[in-house]
């Protein structure tokens, strides 16, 4: 921590929230960190907000592997955030009295036909916006494994699967555990169709296909976190454990299970 010294906000651009991060920016820099507006030069990116606006800072920062994430809340505490707004002291205490760690997360980079890829923290989701059914010849490791029917699936990373995953009934996976889950959204399972019926969970050395079987009607939605890029054209997604791992700052007394037993339980 001691020579991480540029620091960057990450926050919507509204007036309240600029009055509310202000006594933030004044305390830091008396505490010797110097604020910087572009992303680029920070040591340290704090997100405020909740979780979807930490993704929202990890995906307009782009993933940066040589910074710290920090998310601060302007309320309840949530999977990604450990930190309080109005409990700065908290924060700065934490720092000086090494009651912080960095957690790595597994991200996934997911390549869409030709183009160059992109990387997700929670997850990716493949789905129709339209109300007929979607068709997803998957494979994993090129070796065709089945064809979805249904309205799409949901491919996380273990920190993700307390999201979207487990709307769908995924389970919880330790971020510790370098992997992604495969999850089905609403499948058709009868004697003409079949799919495996639940989640499954890949091992981070495995490639999952995604082939889009097109019948012309197709209207493919591809969400990443929090965006959605909808795709006339699209084929096949390959998707994978990135090589980029986001490095967050955590209090040591708040691991991944007690986040779960607090918000779940
Ligand atoms: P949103 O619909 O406004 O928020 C979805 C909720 O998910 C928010 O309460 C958000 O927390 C929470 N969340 C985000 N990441 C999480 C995580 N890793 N574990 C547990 N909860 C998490 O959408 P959004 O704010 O743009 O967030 C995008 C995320 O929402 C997606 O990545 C996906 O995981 C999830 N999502 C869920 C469903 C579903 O459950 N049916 C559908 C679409 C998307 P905060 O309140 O702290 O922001
Ligand atoms: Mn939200």
């Amino acid at each position: 921590m001691q020579n991480r010294k540029q620091l960057y906000f990450s926050h919507k651009q509204t007036p309240e929230l600029a009055k509310v991060v202000e006594p933030l920016k004044e305390r830091a820099e008396k505490e010797g960190f110097t604020i910087v507006s572009n992303y680029r030069q920070a040591d340290i990116i704090a997100s405020i907000g909740g979780d979807n606006a930490f993704l929202q800072a990890i995906q307009k920062t782009e993933f940066k592997e040589d910074s710290l994430y920090v998310g601060i809340s302007l309320d309840n505490l949530g999977f990604y955030t450990d930190f309080h707004i109005n409990d700065t002291d908290h924060l700065m205490s934490s720092i000086a009295n090494d009651e912080v760690e960095v957690r790595r997360y597994h991200t996934l980079e997911v390549t869409l036909d030709n183009e160059s890829p992109f990387y997700c923290l929670n997850e990716c989701s493949l789905r129709s916006n339209v109300i007929k059914t979607f068709v997803i010849d998957v494979y994993i490791d090129d070796t065709y494994f089945e064809t979805f029917r249904g309205d799409g699936m949901i491919v996380s990373t273990p920190s993700g699967s307390t999201g979207y995953n487990k709307s769908v009934r995924g389970a919880i996976v330790d971020p510790r555990i370098p992997s992604m889950q495969v999850s089905e959204i609403a499948s058709i399972n009868n004697n003409d169709y079949r799919t495996l019926g639940t989640s499954f969970i890949l091992s981070e050395d495995r490639q999952l296909k995604l082939k889009i079987v097109q019948d012309g009607n197709d209207h493919p939605i591809i969400g990443t976190d929090n965006e959605a890029l909808s795709i006339r054209h699209a084929h096949e997604l390959r998707i994978r454990l990135a090589d980029k791992n986001i490095k967050v700052l955590k209090l040591k007394n708040n691991s991944f299970w007690d986040s779960i037993q607090r918000k779940f339980l």
